[in-house]
């Protein structure tokens, strides 16, 4: 078995071997995706969204403030949609046994900023003012160590299923309030985590369409 590589969402081992569930299949979040997030800027909530605040984070380098946006893909089991697991893995509570997959990755001490469920619903995890544990060994630019300095946005979902409208929206929401809310970041500095750790992530893979999802982030109305 290979050693944990200190983060959890899709690799090259995650979805091996299993069908990829329809688009929508499993359960969704528990609320419909926010229309205009806003973000309060003294916490680094998002204001009426769920929240299941982590352990798993520490402050930012002095100084240091979020100019990366990061898109992730998950779902656990590898492949299924809905139920706790994830909310669980972030909070750093996953049950070792609840399911043979777990047992790997249960003692991971890993977050992200927020999530996307398949029905458009965000859930944070991290204040995005803060350091989530989202990015692992990584660059961008030439500059390593990713978590420094961007905010990590996990989509539910695999490399290859099809991400729903609902995700789409929503993520364009609420990078949208992220732009506002932050100027240090910038639609031009927005990379999956493929693209900073290649050769060791695939996530959110080719079932992202980003050229579809930066159309939605220009045109809210389109
Ligand atoms: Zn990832």
């Amino acid at each position: 078995m290979t050693k944990p590589s200190g983060t959890i969402c899709n690799d090259t081992r995650a979805s091996a071997g299993r069908p990829p569930p329809r688009a929508g299949e499993g359960q969704d979040g528990p609320s419909t995706p926010p229309q205009a997030p806003q973000i309060e800027r003294a916490t680094g909530l998002l204001a009426g969204v769920r929240q299941v605040l982590s352990p798993h984070f520490d402050a930012r380098p002095k100084g240091v403030t979020p100019e990366l946006i990061v898109v992730h893909g998950i779902s656990l089991p590898p492949g299924e949609f809905g139920g706790p697991w994830i909310d669980r893995l972030f909070a750093g509570d996953l049950p070792p046994d609840a399911h043979s997959s777990f047992r790997d990755v249960a003692a991971l001490r890993v977050s992200a900023h927020a999530l996307i469920r398949r029905g458009g619903g965000i859930t944070q995890y991290v204040p995005f003012g803060m350091r989530a544990w989202h990015a692992g060994e990584s660059q961008y630019q030439g500059r390593s160590g990713c978590n420094d300095f961007s905010i990590g946005i996990e989509l539910e979902g695999t490399d290859t299923t099809p991400y729903t409208d609902a995700q789409y929206e929503s993520l364009a929401a609420l990078v949208r309030a992220l732009l506002a809310g932050y100027p240090t970041l910038s639609t031009d500095r927005i990379a999956g985590h493929s693209d900073i750790a290649p050769g060791r992530k695939t996530d959110p893979g080719p079932g992202f369409e980003w050229e579809r999802w930066r159309r939605m982030l220009h045109q809210p109305n389109a």
